[in-house]
């Protein structure tokens, strides 16, 4: 469909024939039926496309998930039952035991704990680097057992924006595909296939849900990657799976290898599935979605002025202020807006935002973002608790720093209560 956004997030996926619900259906069920024992043998060999047990694919969940591959410009995807597990199974689909990659520092705090601490467990080792360095320096931490570099459009919680072509440039002049955490962004705002991104990860559970309603994740691949091109570096890809009867991906299923082999082997060994119940709400949040972030953009901004000229307030970050240090990479992005997250600390250190936010009424403390209703979160004390104030200063994360997600409720409602809280 070459329609514009706002019209994908309508149509694309569930296409319903003559006498077919007008809404998508739940098929809520765990198998499938077939009238010969040939029939079903046929999909065991991925001879045949079809379902037959709902680890491995279900029609309500790949409904939502071709949605979210249309709004990505994407070759083909799949739904996983988090973020966490989306970003997961992005990077262990093309690494294993001795592998390396190299990961952007600022980045999710369960994403720097998945690649540092279990990743690591599993002999994958990470490099995190400072994404704002010149391609030149982040090109010294590549090694010649890396498998992907990878970074998250807006990092969560600090904001700031990845220059997307120059990880793009990094990635592919090493041969290896780069990995986008498109969460913060969401497809409404920035695709970064059209940027040269080779892979797309998502925590639906954020601005797509947008109702905290569901938790949920996406892959995307666009198919662009040819692993046929390294096939010393990518053997899981281009060389014979036994455990599919000695199938290769790459020549089996051309640009949709990645994603079949995501299904068919980590699916399947792993079952990290979406609920046709989750996808379905996951797609009425879809449906919304360009309305709620145009609101969340403009909220967001008025709400950053409004605390960059407060006297109680020691800084803001939030790319789409003027001035800000990621403004001219969002401008050049995400020029119709990046999304209703900003940072900001209160002046007085960390026990003057902790007090700040307890004095708020209608803005909630809670471990969520990128939701309706307005939300705010103390890194350092909540999502990060983990970490060691050198590790948050790696992350880019200061200790007095204050997540706030504006919702979309009023724009005057929600400064109202800032203020209060401030004073
Ligand atoms: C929340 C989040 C994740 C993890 O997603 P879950 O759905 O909570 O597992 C990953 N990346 C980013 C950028 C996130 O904000």
């Amino acid at each position: 469909m070459s329609a514009k956004i706002e019209t994908k997030c309508i149509h694309e996926g569930w296409r319903p024939k003559k006498g077919e619900p007008r809404q998508l259906p739940i098929y809520q069920s765990t198998t499938f039926k077939y009238d010969t024992s040939d029939e079903m043998g046929k999909l065991f060999d991925l001879e045949e496309e079809g379902y037959f047990y709902s680890r491995l694919s279900n029609p309500t969940t790949d409904a939502v998930a071709d949605k979210i591959c249309a709004l990505e410009g994407g070759y083909a995807a799949i739904l996983t039952s988090s973020g966490q597990a989306a970003n997961f199974f992005a990077v262990f689909n093309i690494c294993e035991a001795g592998d390396h990659i190299l990961s952007s520092s600022s980045i999710y705090g369960g994403t720097y704990n998945l690649f540092g601490v279990t990743l690591k467990k599993m002999g994958i080792d990470c490099t995190f680097v400072d994404p704002d360095l010149p391609e030149e320096e982040l090109a010294k931490y590549i090694k010649p057992n890396t498998k992907a570099v990878f970074g998250e459009t807006i990092t969560n919680p600090t904001v700031s924006i990845l220059d997307i072509e120059k990880f793009t440039h990094l990635a592919h002049s090493h041969g290896v595909p780069l990995i986008v955490d498109n969460t913060f962004a969401t497809p409404v705002n920035c695709r970064p296939i059209e940027w040269g991104a080779d892979i797309v990860v998502h925590s639906t559970t954020k601005y797509m849900d947008g109702h905290s309603v569901t938790l949920g994740g996406c892959v995307v691949d666009s198919g662009n990657f040819d692993w046929t091109a390294y096939p010393d570096k990518f053997p899981g890809l281009t060389t014979p799976d036994e455990s599919y009867h000695g199938i290769t991906y790459t020549e089996r299923f051309g640009k949709g290898a990645y994603i079949t082999k995501i299904t068919s082997q980590l699916m399947r060994d792993l079952g990290a599935v979406q609920t046709p119940q989750n996808a379905f709400y996951l797609n009425l949040g879809l449906e919304s979605l360009p309305l709620r972030i145009q609101r969340h953009c403009e909220n967001a901004l008025a709400v950053a002025k409004f605390l960059k000229n407060h006297e109680k307030v020691l800084w803001v970050h939030y790319a789409g202020l003027e001035g800000d240090k990621y403004h001219d990479l969002a401008q050049k992005y995400m020029p119709s807006g990046t999304c209703g997250v900003l940072s900001f600390a209160v002046k007085g250190g960390r026990q003057s935002s902790i007090d700040f936010m307890d004095k708020l009424k209608f803005i909630s403390i809670v471990t969520h973002v990128a939701d309706a209703k307005s939300c705010i979160l103390h890194p350092a004390s909540h999502t990060h608790r983990q970490m060691t104030d050198e590790q948050l200063r790696e992350a880019g994360v200061e200790p007095d720093l204050i997540r706030l997600s504006v919702g979309i409720e009023n724009i005057d409602d929600i400064i109202a209560d800032i203020a209060q809280a401030l004073e």
